[in-house]
C-alpha cells in the first residue's frame, strides 16, 4: 500500500504580536521569499505565501498567527523528495530566526507527533486570512488561553459585587472588548462524570489558569453537596458550541458544550446590559462586544439569564441560579417606570414566542398570516428599541421579517431587512462570524442563497421598488406594509 505521511514542525511557544516578533517574523519571511523567488510553485497572496507542493502549506505574514509548517510526504520517490527538500530548506531558514528549542520538529513516519493539535492547527491556517481578528498574545506559560489585552476595562472590586469589569476608556458601539479562548469546555456527551472531567480538565492547565478557575465566584457554595468545582463551573460557564442565542428565550435547546473563560467569566450580569457574549464555532473563541457607546467608568455587564421576563421573574431565576438579588438599573426602576418596564418585556416575550412558534403555513389566508407575521416584527422592534434603547438586539427580529419578505418573493423589502440584519450581526457577533458574512452576501442579492421556501409570489418586489424620500416613521411603515394590515 502507498502511504502518505506528514512531517512538519511548530512553534513553541507562539510568537506574540509585539513589535520585536514581528520585525523577526518579517526577517524570516523575507528570507524564505528570496530563497524561492525564482520558483514557480511559490504564491505570494495579501496574507500568506503558499508553495503548491504536497497539502499546499502556508507561511502567514502575521508570525501570532503561527503554529505549524507541515507537507504531506507522498508515497511517490520523486514527490517525498522534493515536498521534503521544502520542509528541510525552511526549516533551515526558521532555525536561523528562531533557534532550534523553538522549533518542534516532527515526522509521522518516525511516529513523532506536533505540540499543537489538529484543530488548534486548522483554526490558525483559517485565522491567516482574517484579518479582523484581534491578536492573541499569548502568556508563555499557556497554550489554552489567548486574550486580548484589555485596554478597554480594567479590573476592579466592587463592594457588593466582587470583582467588575470598568470601562477605562470611551466604548464605541460595536467595539469587540473581548476576544479569548476557554481555558476549557465541556460537553453534555462528555461520558466521564462531570467533576472528573472538571479535575482532569484542570489539570492540564497552566498553574496560572488553574488559579484563575478556582478564584472565580462559585454561587452554590452553600448548596448541600455540590462539589466546589460543579458549583464554581455552573455559575461561571457560558455556551461553547453555537453563534447567537435565537428566538425565545424558554425554549432554547441547552448548549451542548460549555466553557469558563478567564475574563469573560468575569462580566457581571445586568438585566439592561451594556455588552453581549458570543460564541464564534470557526474561531472557537467567545466575543463580547459593545451594545451601544460605554462612557469611561461604567461597569461592563452582559445578561446572564433571559432578559424579557418581569423583574419578579428574572429576580427569582439570578437568585436561584447565582444567588443574588439583581440591584441593576431596570430592577431599581421607580414603581410607575418599572411597571411600564415589567409590560413591555412580558409583551417582547410573547411577541417572540408567536413569531417564532408560527409555522410557515400555506392555507388560503397565507397572506394574511403573512402581513400578521411582519406587522409583529414592527412591534416588536417597536418594544426593544423602547425597553433597550441603543442596547436593543435587533438581528433577530429583523431576521424573521427578512425571511417573511424572501417567502413572498419581496426583494425591495428583503434588501433593506438583508442589510439591517448584517449591520446587527456586525454589533452583537462581530464581522468574522459566519452568520454576518452569510448575511453580507445576501444584502445586494437577497434571492441568491436560494434556501427559502416559496409561499406565495405575492409581494413580488425588485430593489427598485424601495422608496425614496420617506421620513423615518413612513419608511418603517412601508417596510413592514403597516398599512395593509388587517386589510
Ligand atoms: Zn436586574
Amino acid at each position: 500500500m502507498p502511504v502518505n505521511h506528514n512531517a512538519g514542525f511548530d512553534m513553541v511557544p507562539r510568537l506574540s504580536a509585539s513589535l520585536e516578533d514581528k520585525k523577526l517574523w518579517r526577517k524570516f519571511i523575507n528570507h524564505v521569499k528570496e530563497k524561492f523567488k525564482a520558483d514557480v510553485n511559490l504564491h505570494v497572496t495579501e496574507d500568506y505565501i503558499e508553495f503548491d507542493v504536497g497539502d499546499r502549506p502556508k507561511l502567514p505574514f502575521e508570525g501570532h498567527k503561527f503554529l505549524r509548517f507541515s507537507l504531506i510526504i507522498g508515497s511517490d520517490g520523486t514527490a517525498a523528495a522534493v515536498n521534503g527538500a521544502y520542509l528541510a530548506v525552511i526549516a533551515g531558514i526558521a532555525q536561523e530566526y528562531f533557534g532550534m528549542e523553538r522549533l518542534q520538529g516532527w515526522n509521522d513516519e518516525l511516529g513523532t507527533r506536533g505540540h499543537y493539535t489538529a484543530a488548534e492547527v486548522h483554526e490558525s491556517i483559517l485565522s491567516y486570512s482574517q484579518l479582523d481578528l484581534p491578536p492573541p498574545s499569548v502568556a508563555p506559560t499557556s497554550t489554552t488561553t489567548t486574550t486580548t489585552a484589555p485596554p478597554f476595562f480594567q479590573i476592579t472590586i466592587l463592594p457588593t459585587k466582587g470583582r467588575a469589569l470598568i470601562a477605562q476608556t470611551a466604548i464605541p458601539k460595536g467595539t469587540r472588548i473581548l476576544s479569548e479562548r476557554p481555558l476549557f469546555t465541556l460537553s453534555a456527551h462528555d461520558p466521564r462524570d462531570i467533576i472528573t472531567a472538571i479535575a482532569s480538565a484542570l489539570q492540564s492547565l497552566p498553574k496560572p489558569d488553574q488559579q484563575g478557575f478556582l478564584t472565580l465566584s462559585n454561587a452554590h457554595r452553600i448548596d448541600t453537596g455540590l462539589h466546589p468545582f460543579l458549583g464554581t463551573f455552573i455559575t461561571n460557564s457560558l455556551p461553547c458550541d453555537r453563534d447567537l442565542y435565537r428566538g425565545d428565550p424558554q425554549r432554547r435547546p441547552a448548549p451542548d458544550t460549555t466553557g469558563i473563560f478567564p475574563t469573560i467569566s468575569l462580566l457581571n450580569h445586568s438585566c439592561v446590559p451594556n455588552t453581549v457574549y458570543a460564541f464564534n464555532p470557526r474561531t472557537r473563541f467567545g466575543t463580547v462586544h459593545a451594545l451601544r457607546a460605554i462612557p469611561v467608568g461604567e461597569e461592563l455587564t452582559m445578561t446572564y439569564v433571559p432578559e424579557d421576563a418581569a423583574r419578579a421573574d428574572r429576580r427569582d431565576r439570578l437568585q436561584g441560579s447565582f444567588n443574588f438579588i439583581c440591584a441593576c438599573a431596570a430592577c431599581e426602576l421607580p414603581p410607575a417606570q418599572l411597571g411600564a418596564s415589567d409590560a413591555r418585556r412580558t409583551q417582547i416575550d410573547v411577541l417572540r414566542s408567536s413569531i417564532e412558534n408560527n409555522p410557515a403555513r400555506e392555507t388560503k389566508d397565507a397572506d394574511v398570516f403573512q402581513l400578521r407575521m411582519l406587522h409583529n416584527c414592527y412591534v416588536l422592534a417597536q418594544l426593544l428599541r423602547e425597553e433597550y434603547g441603543e442596547a436593543a438586539r435587533l438581528s433577530w427580529v429583523y431576521d424573521m421579517a427578512l425571511r417573511t419578505c424572501l417567502k413572498n418573493e419581496d426583494l425591495g423589502r428583503a434588501g433593506v431587512l438583508a442589510r439591517r440584519v448584517y449591520e446587527a450581526l456586525v454589533v452583537e457577533l462581530g464581522e468574522d462570524s459566519q452568520l454576518a458574512q452569510e448575511m453580507r452576501g445576501l444584502v445586494p442579492d437577497p434571492k441568491g442563497s436560494q434556501r427559502w421556501d416559496m409561499v406565495s409570489a405575492h409581494w413580488r418586489t425588485t430593489s427598485e421598488a424601495v422608496p425614496e424620500g420617506l421620513d423615518g416613521e413612513e419608511f418603517e411603515r412601508w417596510l413592514f406594509k403597516i398599512s395593509e394590515v388587517g386589510r
